[in-house]
């Protein structure tokens, strides 16, 4: 593959352990020698994104107690995959130091943030950046430990986003032109850089982060600028399966899978890949892969183009995925005074918006003159709260006459190219359901024609899976 460009996302669990250290290393040598060209991008070590910030948020409350249990959790992990896989005494000594100072700067970050009393956005992308600043050393000392040459590089270095921190987003422009300009020379003379996932910095130098889980991002950005010809996402499970495999065993690994059938499942709970990962690389056309790390040898998942499905099943079959995501609530705001005035809804969603929800599924049953729609659990009593306060004069006339919240819910979606044109799809998934004695509380379809979901309660959640998931197999 003469002067074909790869580049390898490596997860917190393909890093978490020296066990997963070791199948990394190996992975990423055998991938030297079939791509000349070839960048790593590495999370954060399993759980240590959660400590650090778990910790910063403790310290925002004026607690400090167990820093020194943090500091020495991640020392200890670090410190014991350097010292098993790092054999040569300076490299291992320096990679220490390094992360020992980054430790050093998170207790300090934490005991600042106590004095305040306060963790801004800003200062939480400082300390949760810590996760992947750590692992990049250390991956880096464990790939130059097996005589490979690489460099490690802090993305911060190259991709440049805006300054809205914890949830920053990339200037497209800027990172091209940087990326280009601090890989490329790396990769032309045959270097690997390592570098961080997740992070980035503002044009005048500050940390910012993608968003939790956004080193697939961090992989697919600087796949889709460099541009490389394909990325491959590490994690630890052999790619995108049918379903959960801890609620139906038999669920299986899809080999392939469709850009906007996987947009549906990783919004709708299927935590295989962070959702903003598949629009820089479906636009650059760039090939994604999803691959185990403990398992290298299975073929995981590839995505493909949208297929031009006309309407036909895709490779004869019809629904390819089932997914859950629980612990939500329905919200109903009814009354018979709602029928035919405008702006009922847009007033609606305003106060919910005004919550800072984000709201995952809608219907409204025009017979009934209601609104209905999906919110987390967690976020269901304020919800109400800025309902009752945004049509207090409506429930007074009783134009509204009530706004209320189910019992805890799951969210069931079906997720299959050529579902929604072939016909008697709707009536085979509602029938199963039936036979199952599995409620529907609310059903919508996607807008993206891919997708159909259901509304069942928290206790069917695993028949309505389970029931779904025998169309696939047939
Ligand atoms: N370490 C970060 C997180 O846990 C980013 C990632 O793993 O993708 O959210
Ligand atoms: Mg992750």
């Amino acid at each position: 593959m003469p002067n074909q460009t790869l580049v390898m996302k490596f997860g917190g669990t393909s890093v978490g352990s020296t066990e997963a250290l070791i199948n990394a290393m190996q992975i990423i040598r055998d991938a030297r020698a079939e791509w000349p060209r070839l960048v790593v991008v590495t999370s954060a070590m399993a759980g240590v994104t959660n400590l650090l910030l778990d910790s910063a948020s403790q310290a925002a409350h004026g607690n400090i107690n167990s820093l020194p249990e943090a500091e020495k959790t991640l020392r200890e992990k670090h410190f014991a995959a350097a010292d098993e896989l790092v054999q040569d005494e300076n490299p291992c000594l320096e990679t220490k130091q390094e992360i020992n100072a980054l430790i050093l700067s998170f207790v300090d970050l934490c005991k600042a943030i106590a004095v305040l009393g306060e963790a801004s956005p800003r200062a939480l992308d400082a300390v949760a950046s810590l996760g992947e600043r750590m692992s990049v050393r250390l991956l880096g000392a464990i790939v130059e430990n097996t005589g490979i040459k690489s460099e490690v590089i802090e993305a911060t270095e190259f991709i440049i986003t805006n300054d809205h921190f914890q949830n920053a987003h990339p200037v497209i422009k800027v990172t091209t032109e940087k990326t280009r300009r601090i890989l490329k020379p790396l990769l032309d003379e045959g270097i690997i850089p390592i570098t961080t996932g997740f992070i980035g910095a503002t044009p005048d130098g500050v940390i910012t982060t993608l968003g939790r889980g956004g080193s697939d991002y961090s992989a697919a950005i600087i796949g889709a600028v460099l541009p490389a010809d394909d990325v491959w996402i590490w994690t630890d499970v052999d790619g995108v399966m049918t379903t959960d495999p801890r609620i139906v065993p038999s669920a299986r690994t899809l080999p392939e899978i469709t850009y906007s059938e996987i947009a549906e499942l990783a919004y709708y709970g299927a935590k295989v890949l962070h959702p903003k990962t598949i629009r820089p690389v479906v636009e650059a056309g760039i090939g994604l892969r999803i691959c185990n790390t403990f398992n290298p040898s299975h073929p995981g998942t590839r995505l493909i183009a949208n297929a031009k499905s006309n309407g036909k099943p895709v490779n004869g079959r019809v629904v390819k995925a089932v997914t859950a995501i629980r612990k939500q609530r329905l919200i109903t705001v009814e009354g018979r005074g709602m029928l035919g005035v405008p702006g009922v809804a847009a007033r609606a969603f305003g106060a919910v918006a005004s919550t800072g929800t984000s709201v995952p599924l809608i219907t409204q049953a025009s017979s009934e003159q209601s609104i209905c729609f999906a919110v987390p659990d967690e976020t269901a009593a304020p919800v109400v709260n800025a309902l009752e306060k945004a049509f207090a004069d409506e429930l007074e006339e009783r134009d509204i006459d009530r706004i209320w919240k189910t019992e805890d819910v799951s969210i069931i979606t079906v997720v299959g190219v050529g579902m929604i044109h072939t016909p008697g799809v709707a009536g085979q998934i509602f029938s199963q359901l039936g036979k199952n004695n599995v409620n529907v509380l609310a059903i919508a379809q996607g807008s993206s024609e891919v997708s159909i979901s259901m509304v069942v309660s928290a206790e069917d959640t695993e028949l309505a899976v389970k029931a779904l998931h025998e169309l696939i197999v047939k």
